[in-house]
């Protein structure tokens, strides 16, 4: 822990510096450069890593899924069952700085992604490295099961070795729980084994010497109210609490209806109301979700009255992280389908009013957008750089591939009335 306040002060925000044209034209090549270095770096390293048998395979298959979180759950697998040959791996891949992305520093607003903790929690620092993230998020464990090894002893010291190494201060790092607990479900039962796994993952970020936790409110799932969903939630946040000392339990706002808890920021707000201890409990928007939540942020109106929604109902000092996504699905959909950056319904300008927002200066902001079959990480690398791009720009953006976007999908659609017409 206090190796990460270290470096938490190493990473004093300060405010960035527009340089001149020409050393701007610099940069841009140099970064240029270092991107083609850190694709085919990161080439070498996946082939290094796959063993050629078994594994081929089964990285052909994770690559027809298009998101970072459904890969990892298959990386994890390995990781946590083979812990020896992990060792190995990791002595015979020697990592030079060359490899990395460049990392900005003197910055206000920390960007990253979610990462794999393939062959061990420790590769998260790595993995952010070579896409030049500021900040990232993890899963804990295989966040599809309710059961998992411990964490190796050498990986949780190697983990937080690197955080500190790197600077990666554990303000800006927002492992995410798994997609199993749901502390709303009003059966006892059911309930405590999600409170129990909860409790687990509260552990291994204590182990690693993180202090935020991000996780799914819940659900009623159809049988009770969700007034009570709620308070079975803040039951066992509260309870949590007392069972451990130091972990800010950061919920997040959903892009669903119906049974699912959070994703109007009243809900969000009610939970925070019934917890005891309000040190320790915080909010991380999903730019993807409030949107098809129905929370507009495409104009700077209508960015301002969400942002005021936000203000009024929780209140920015409890805002400990985003999830930076692109919206698949129109305003309202109420449908959880993450685009990338400016390819989506929300467009570049809702970004480019996130990145010049001061309110969201000094916390995580992470993507969770899809990513390509071949070249994962510098599709995040490449995300960063826009969004750090954004910075400091000040007109309105309409970008031609949000255009195209929407009017393929207009096409699409006007394609199937047609068809269902005749
Ligand atoms: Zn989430
Ligand atoms: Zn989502």
């Amino acid at each position: 822990m206090l190796a990460l306040r270290r470096s938490e002060r190493l990473c004093e925000i300060r405010k960035v510096e527009s340089p001149s044209k020409d050393v701007e034209k610099e940069k841009r090549k140099k970064r240029k450069e270092e991107r083609e270095e850190t694709c085919s770096a990161n080439k070498k390293r996946k082939r290094k890593d796959i063993n050629p048998n078994k594994e081929d395979k089964k990285i052909k298959e994770d690559n027809t899924k298009t998101k970072k979180a459904a890969k990892s759950e298959d990386d994890e697998i390995k990781l946590e069952n083979k812990p020896e040959r992990v060792e190995k791996k990791s002595r015979k891949t020697k990592l030079t700085q060359e490899m990395f992305a460049k990392r900005l520093s003197n910055i206000t607003k920390y960007v990253g992604a979610h990462v794999s903790i393939s062959g061990g929690v420790q590769n998260a620092i790595t993995n952010s490295l070579f896409i030049g993230g500021n900040a990232f998020a993890i899963f804990l464990r295989n966040q599809r099961r309710w059961t998992a090894p411990p964490l190796d002893p050498k990986n949780i010291e190697a983990f937080r070795e690197n955080c500190l190494q790197h600077n990666y201060a554990s303000k800006f790092i927002l492992p995410h729980g798994s997609y199993l607990i749901n502390l709303g479900n009003p059966d006892q039962e059911k309930r405590e084994k999600s409170y129990q796994a909860f409790l687990e993952d509260l552990r291994r970020c204590e182990l690693l010497g993180l202090t935020l936790y991000n996780f799914h409110p819940g659900s009623t799932v159809g049988n009770c109210t969700k007034e009570q969903s709620i308070q079975h939630i803040a039951n066992c946040i509260n309870r949590a609490h007392k069972e451990t000392s130091n972990v800010t339990c950061v919920i997040e706002n959903m892009a669903g209806s119906g049974n699912i808890v959070g994703s109007r920021f009243e809900e969000l707000a009610d939970i925070i109301s019934r917890i005891d201890d309000k040190n320790r409990i915080g909010v991380c928007i999903d730019t993807c979700h409030a949107f098809a939540a129905g929370y507009d942020l495409r104009t700077d109106q209508a960015y301002e009255e969400t942002m005021k929604e936000f203000s009024r109902h929780i209140g920015f000092q409890y805002l400990r992280g985003m999830h930076l996504n692109d919206s698949e699905t129109e305003l309202g959909s109420l449908r959880d389908r993450h685009a990338n950056i400016g390819k989506g319904y929300l467009g570049l300008e809702a970004f480019r009013l996130i990145m010049n927002d001061d309110r969201l200066n000094g916390i995580p902001l992470v993507l969770e957008t899809p990513i390509g079959p071949d070249d994962e990480l510098s599709d995040y690398h490449r995300e960063i750089e826009l969004l750090y791009g954004l910075i400091g720009r000040k007109s309105p953006i309409t970008t031609n591939c949000v255009k195209a976007h929407i009017t393929e999908k207009n096409k699409e659609k006007r394609k199937s009335k047609n068809q269902s017409k005749r």
